[in-house]
């Protein structure tokens, strides 16, 4: 494969595997019925994956994962991202949950609830987002009240894939009422099962990743065990931090499938269509888009590679790349799909070609797991931190331009000013 440089010996072996997986196992007729929210949530096709042991790839062989590591589970989701963000997203979600069990949880909360999620036997699903906002993710209103050896749950939750089908939720709630606490001290992390006082309805009419169990939840007055902690009292934030590796990893490596499968599809086609007696590839109009496409394509996937191998070395600057990589693959992601219709011309707008499915899917790419804005909020942050520190130590090129002793012209606020003024 193209790509293949990209990948160590292990990562070709998984990236085979699925996409055997891929091909093979998961009808057309799945993938309708869902587009068609015929199918609400897509349970078997998560205990198949459970079944070959495809779920939660670099988690501990101990609870089910395999131990690989995260280029070799990006190679994994970029052949899911073929289907689609409903499925997709089934995928990764055991990886996105997994990892605030897989790192924050203890030995019994792995085997109570790790284990059967990454064996596909049970359904998890994350409630981080709320009808009074996603973004502000720190402003958490749903209450978590510590009353001795469990917690009563209150509050409201939106947007959820998998509500209505998870046996098992992650949800974020307050749990520190003190209005002078830091927003790092003041939300929990917490597993809620299903039970009473859990309401949870499908809902939501979709553009796209239809099927996946996207809906609302409501918490009234649930008990919930403490036990049921995930990671320090007041310390969700750890937990959050944690969890947003894998949810923008996953984005970026999955709709690097999404946009290759478009891409695929509207190549083939411009091989075969014809227009003025010749293939319409002959045309540079057309044979152009098809070059910027596998252009921007391919940049992504290599910052995606290059995130994905940052968060295997730990390297200092992982978090930024893993932002740049979300943003950056779901944002090609948007722009080849919809270059892929251009290529197909009207017959690309109906349902005869899937590339209009496949935009409806991948615009929720740039929303979700955080919207590509508050990826640039964190990009910027993260840059100026590593630039104004000067760690790097390299050559200081100010110091080549021909007037670099010019002080008079260096004049950065009011005071500058006067000062050269007064110099002068
Ligand atoms: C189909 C679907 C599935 C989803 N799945 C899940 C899920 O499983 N679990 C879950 O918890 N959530 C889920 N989400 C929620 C998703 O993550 C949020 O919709 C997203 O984080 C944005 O939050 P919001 O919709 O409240 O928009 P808002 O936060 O209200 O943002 C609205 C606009 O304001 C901008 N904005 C807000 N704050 C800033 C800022 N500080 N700087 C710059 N711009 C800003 C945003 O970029 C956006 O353009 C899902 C959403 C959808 C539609």
């Amino acid at each position: 494969m193209y790509y293949d440089v990209l990948l160590t010996e292990e990562a070709k072996k998984i990236r085979d595997e699925v996409r055997a997986f891929v091909r093979d196992e998961v009808s057309p007729d799945l993938l309708r019925a869902m587009d068609k929210d015929e199918i609400t949530y897509p349970r078997e096709f998560v205990a198949k994956l459970g079944r070959a042991n495809l779920l939660g790839l670099r988690f501990d062989p101990r609870w089910g994962g395999r131990g690989l590591n995260w280029v070799a589970e990006a190679a994994a989701e970029e052949e899911v991202g073929v289907l689609g963000t409903a499925l997709g997203c089934a995928f990764v979600m055991p990886s996105i949950v997994g990892e605030a069990l897989h790192f924050f949880g203890t030995d019994e909360q792995k085997e109570k609830f790790l284990k059967p999620i990454l064996a596909g036997e049970k359904v998890s699903a994350e409630a981080l987002t709320e009808p009074r906002g996603g973004s502000d993710f720190f402003g958490a209103t749903s209450r978590a009240v510590l009353e001795g050896d469990h917690f009563v749950v209150n509050g409201q939750k939106r947007f959820v894939v998998a509500a209505s089908e998870a046996d098992i939720f992650l949800v974020y709630c307050r749990t520190n009422f003190d209005e002078k606490a830091d927003k790092n001290s003041r939300i929990s992390a917490l597993i809620i099962e299903r039970g009473p006082g859990v309401e949870a309805e499908y809902t939501y009419g979709l553009m796209g990743t239809r099927g996946g169990g996207t809906g609302r939840l409501v918490f009234r007055d649930v008990k919930v065990p403490r036990e049921n902690l995930i990671g320090p009292l007041h310390g969700g934030a750890l937990v959050f931090n944690q969890m947003m590796v894998p949810e923008r990893l996953t984005s970026a490596a999955a709709s690097l499938g999404g946009a290759r499968a478009a891409l695929e599809v509207a190549t083939k086609y411009s091989d075969k269509r014809f227009a003025f007696g010749q293939a319409i590839r002959r045309f540079q109009a057309v044979s152009f888009m098809v070059a910027d496409a596998v252009t921007h394509l391919d940049a992504a996937r290599g910052l995606t590679y290059l995130a994905a191998r940052a968060v295997d070395e730990d390297a200092p600057n992982s978090r930024r790349l893993v932002s740049e990589a979300k943003k950056f693959a779901t944002d090609m992601s948007w722009e080849v799909t919809n270059k892929a219709m251009q290529i197909m011309g009207g017959i690309g707008y109906t349902d005869v070609y899937p590339i209009e499915k496949m935009i409806r899917d991948t615009r929720l790419c740039q929303i979700w797991t955080g919207t590509n804005q508050v990826m640039n909020l964190l990009i910027q942050h993260e840059y100026y931190r590593e630039v104004l520190s000067g760690a790097d130590r390299s050559r200081d090129v100010e110091a080549d331009a021909t007037s670099f002793g010019d002080e008079t012209e260096k004049c950065y606020t009011d005071e500058d000013m006067w000062r050269v003024h007064e110099d002068g």
